[in-house]
């Protein structure tokens, strides 16, 4: 039996003034992006391809990434998928590359583990840029840069990928095509080098689970301080405001693909704030859609404004409660 969500979920995410949104999912092994709704989104905004590694018992050969990442590309194409580059450390472990830290989120996390390992992150690249062959829907991001040393390391190993690749089949008529590649901003540092990144790169995704954790240092994952944990929290949302108008002034593209998005208020916020496009959980999506089809931009710019000068996190929640009311 579909829910009133559901029922209109096949429609297109356009706000009540025309505004249209893209709306991607957020996938990794689960075989939710199955459902039915996958088919009325605009691509996979973040493909976590850790959830794979995961479930492997050791790394996977460049031609088990390949075929796997293949089966990815084909099942959404045309749509584009944004494929991440292993993103382990902190709370995600491989059983087979163990190790243990005082501070795993502050530690060997994402890029850093990548580059620190360039072999690991060659076969990921090379395996993607061949299992994009003959599709050309694949976009590369990121995970967890801080310095711009790992961006310019990260860019040098794709070329390196893409020149080894094209000796590799120097005679064979392949087309190798070269993705977009972008960054994700978790690290509050990240944003403050946008300027300079914004020409090496082709575009940026919040993610705004990361960021909330370390611009408010608190463990995402702890329930002890649990209550802390809050993207709605003044400091984040003048953040992920900033954020967007610092790309649109680089003219950058910019999406969000953390939890945020897939929660109505987190979605309207970020509209107001000019977001356009949102990745999210599939489960969060109809809903979001709902809500949003719902809303003029207007409306929702002045509830941001509003949620901009609050100085605690209760009074943005308070806010945001009488909103919906309002609108229901
Ligand atoms: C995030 O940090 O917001 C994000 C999308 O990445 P992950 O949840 O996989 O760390
Ligand atoms: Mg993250």
């Amino acid at each position: 039996l579909h829910d009133k969500f559901e029922a209109e979920h096949h429609l297109e995410a356009v706000t009540l003034d025309g505004e249209h949104i893209s709306l991607l999912v957020n996938a990794g092994l689960d075989l939710s992006t199955e459902q039915e709704i996958a088919k009325y989104c605009d691509g996979v905004g973040l493909y976590r391809t850790e959830a794979w590694f995961m479930q492997k018992g050791q790394f996977p050969t460049q031609a088990e990434q390949e075929q796997w990442y293949r089966a990815v590309l084909t099942r959404y194409h045309p749509e584009n998928v944004v494929m991440r580059t292993l993103d382990i450390g902190g709370d995600k472990v491989l059983d087979y590359f163990n190790f243990t830290e005082e501070n795993p989120f502050l530690g060997w996390r994402g890029i850093r583990i990548s580059l620190d390992h360039p072999e690991l992150l060659l076969d990921q690249l090379k395996a993607m840029l061949k299992a994009n062959t003959g599709l050309g829907n694949l976009k590369i991001m990121l995970p967890m840069v801080s310095h711009t040393e790992e961006v310019d390391e990260a860019l040098k190993l794709l070329e390196q990928a893409y020149f080894e690749l094209q000796e590799e089949w120097a005679d064979q008529f392949i087309q190798i095509e070269k993705p977009e590649i972008g960054v994700m901003l978790e690290v509050p540092s990240s944003i403050y080098l946008l300027p300079e990144w914004a020409d090496k790169v082709d575009f940026c995704s919040v993610g705004s689970n990361d960021l909330t954790q370390y611009l408010l240092a608190v463990d995402r994952n702890n329930a002890q301080v649990a209550d802390l944990f809050d993207p709605f929290h003044p400091s984040v949302l003048r953040v992920l405001n900033q954020v967007a108008s610092q790309c649109q002034n680089l003219e950058l593209p910019f999406s969000l693909c953390g939890e945020l998005g897939g929660e109505p208020e987190g979605a309207i916020l970020l509209i107001a704030m000019g977001y356009r496009r949102l990745s999210m959980n599939i489960s969060t999506m109809s809903k979001v859609k709902w809500v949003l089809r719902r809303l003029k931009v207007a409306d929702m710019e002045a509830l941001l404004s509003e949620c901009l000068k609050q100085s605690t996190t209760k009074q943005v929640h308070r806010l945001l409660k009488s909103f919906m009311i309002e609108n229901e």
